[in-house]
């Protein structure tokens, strides 16, 4: 056992004194011993066969001291220091792995300290390879108390348990990587437990299979089988893993051949990737390395055994994942660390697991529902969705907030035009209760306009009766008469239908109409009121038509709101009644209307007080002409106001906007 040579340490080399490496122990052996001398001497003193007793005695207690020791530590567990010796050379991407799993088993255990060499056994061989590194590690380590040896790799193996009798005696050997057939082969070892794999090549035909429907030709690439470590195993089970296959052998060809092969293979064939560690030229790489010039070149998708194989650009298959070995180790080397021992520690077992390269499958075209169950699937390119993550919830909020803003905006505009809807119906019921008063206000004029057709139709029936009594009635002045009483019957009409059209109660309703025709019917309508109350009506339009979108009655009541307001006001002025209605272009998009008249003008401080609903300053006014103009006017998407003119009177304008 290295125990005892690694815990008792002579503190002297050069002066070959038996001090105790253990400060307690070195204290109870050295003191212990010192007093047996002194007992001896005082109790027999020149006796020499007391001396030769108390020599004796004093042996007894020596070896007993150095044994001591020695029961103390197994009691208490192995020296806290554990050697990974590893098969690889260059620290490739695999043995990396392991040793981190290892490690990081191990730091769980407060302070272990771990050596690591490099056998370097894919690069070198040979008996004074081997001699030398014997020779080295010997020397290297002939002072360090080694806990446990970690042996990666079955080569590493086999030179452990060679060496271990003369550089490490009783040492116990963790290994890693050892193929469960070989472990079979190799039997329970004294002193011995680690972490088999179980990696066939079944397996990796059968992700052939997955990934190559109809596969006909296996395509077998690596180093020689005898200088693989993890995949060594293969070589044997070619006959009855490939059997029913094409099976083109490329194990141990020099690079620039395997290139060149790889690169014109047949449609239904795979690679099965095991590692190539060198171009046979005398450039080594690690075998990650291999593979990606490999992968560059093939026309086919690669099949491999080991998780780092599979970022170099195979397709995937069933993986040795290292960190989980190099961790199982570390557990069992902890186990043993601890106290345990080794040949009491069965040996575990690490399956490979089906992992799959999801941009090579895109490449080759494999579903994922194909892969076997319980497969990984690694480097999945994320989702357009899962790549932009935060912006995509970004614009999708700011999508949601405008949809909401959206459908809130077009739910006020509903309520808006509910209420606009609501408000021209009331306007429109408004405005008819100030026709009908104003049409009261009318009526006398309006009788008059019908009076006068009635009265001439009348006359003319009476002569043509008178005529029709003569001996030779004048046909022709009858027929005269006849179609002046035509004419005035349709005067009358007129009149009747104006004033029809005027009481009806119609909703709002828009149109395309033109505001001269407007404003000449509304003239008309108040000539004979003009006349009646001796007021001089003139009318002044625009030349040409002004189209405007709007409800006629609604425009004509504005029009003889401002007109007999205009009437009324002049009532106390003598002389000189005159209204003058204008229409004009104002600018090229809409049109103005001015009514003004010459009458007293309107307080400049209540300019802004007439449009207010229910002023007057008439007696039996009600004060809601203005108000229901306004409103009309502001329905129509226009402007109202009033002002004095400068010579006397006061002038109400309006503009409406002309149709585009
Ligand atoms: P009402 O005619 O019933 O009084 P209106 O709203 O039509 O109601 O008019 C409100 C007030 O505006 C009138 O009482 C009057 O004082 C003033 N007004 C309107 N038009 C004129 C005008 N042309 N000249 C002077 N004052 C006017």
């Amino acid at each position: 056992m290295i125990c005892a040579s690694g815990s008792i340490v002579p503190r002297d080399r050069s002066a070959g004194n038996a001090s105790i490496w253990l400060p307690g122990l070195l204290r109870f052996g050295s003191n212990f011993r010192f007093s047996i001398e002194q007992a001896g001497a005082s109790l027999v003193h020149n006796c020499s066969l007391y001396r030769v007793m108390i020599r004796i005695v004093l042996l007894i207690v020596g070896l007993l001291a150095v044994l001591a020791p020695t029961c103390l530590l197994a009691q208490d567990g192995r020296p806290h220091s554990v050697l990974v010796l590893d098969q690889s050379n260059l620290r490739g991407p695999f043995y990396y792995q392991l040793s981190s799993g290892l490690r990081e088993v191990l730091d769980t255990e407060g302070q272990i300290t771990v050596y690591g060499e490099n056998l370097d056994l894919t690069r070198f061989g040979g008996a004074a390879y081997e001699e030398s590194l014997k020779r080295y590690l010997k020397e290297k380590y002939r002072d360090r108390s080694i806990g446990v040896i970690v042996a990666n790799g079955a080569g590493t193996l086999d030179h452990t348990l060679r060496w271990r009798e003369e550089l490490w005696p009783g040492v116990p050997v963790v290994f890693a990587m050892l193929e469960v057939t070989q472990l079979a082969k190799l039997g329970r070892l004294a002193n011995v437990t680690g972490v088999a794999i179980k990696n066939p090549l079944a397996d990796a035909i059968k992700t052939a299979r997955t990934v190559v429907p109809g596969l006909d030709t296996i395509v077998l690439v690596g180093d020689s089988w005898d200088r693989q470590s993890l995949f060594r195993h293969w070589g044997e089970e070619i006959p009855t893993a490939t059997s029913g296959l094409m099976v083109i052998d490329l194990v141990g060809q020099k690079m620039s051949n395997i290139l060149k092969r790889v690169a014109e293979l047949p449609e239904r064939s795979a690679i099965v990737y095991s590692g190539v560690f060198s171009d046979g030229a005398g450039t080594y790489y690690p075998a990650a390395t291999a593979m990606r010039l490999i992968a560059e070149k093939a026309n086919r998708p690669i099949v491999v055994g080991a998780e780092p194989l599979l970022a170099a650009g195979a397709i995937g298959g069933y993986s040795l994942i290292a960190k989980e070995i190099g961790a199982e180790a570390g557990r069992l080397a902890l186990r043993i660390l601890n106290g345990e021992q080794a040949g009491n520690v069965p040996p575990v077992t690490q399956e490979s697991k089906p992992l799959f390269n999801w941009k090579q499958m895109q490449r080759w075209n494999v579903s994922e529902s194909s892969l076997p169950e319980g497969s990984e699937i690694r480097f999945r390119e994320p989702t357009f969705l899962e790549q932009y993550r935060w912006e995509s919830m970004a614009v999708a909020s700011a999508i949601l907030i405008q949809a909401g803003l959206i459908i809130f905006l077009l739910h006020e505009r509903h309520l808006r035009r509910n209420a606009e809807v609501e408000s021209h119906e009331r306007m429109s019921e408004l405005a008819h209760v100030n026709r009908q008063a104003t049409t009261g206000e009318l009526s006398s004029s309006i009788a008059h306009e019908l009076n006068q057709p009635l009265g001439s139709i009348l006359t003319n029936a009476e002569t043509a009766e008178l005529i029709l009594k003569s001996d030779k009635p004048d046909l022709g002045e009858i027929r005269e008469i006849l179609a002046d009483i035509k004419r005035d019957d349709q005067r009358a009409g007129e009149v009747i239908r104006r004033l029809r059209g005027f009481l009806k109660r119609t909703p709002f309703e828009t149109r395309d109409i033109d505001l001269n025709e407007v404003m000449g019917e509304a003239f008309k309508f108040l000539s004979v009121q003009a006349s009646a109350r001796n007021v001089a009506l003139y009318l002044q339009t625009a030349p040409g038509a002004l189209r405007i979108k709007g409800d006629p009655i609604q425009l004509q009541q504005v029009i003889l709101n401002l007109v007999v307001n205009s009437m009324d006001a002049m009532a106390t002025i003598p002389y000189g009644r005159t209204v003058i209605g204008r229409t004009e272009l104002n600018g090229g998009s809409s049109a103005v209307i001015s009514i003004s008249d010459s009458g007293p003008g309107i307080p400049a401080d209540k300019l802004a007080q007439v449009f207010d609903p229910f002023f007057t300053t008439k007696e039996k006014g009600m004060g809601i002409g203005l108000s229901i103009a306004r409103t009309i006017i502001l329905a129509h998407k226009g402007q109202i106001w009033a002002e004095n003119q400068s010579g006397g009177g006061a002038a109400f304008h309006f503009t409406l906007p002309l149709v585009a």
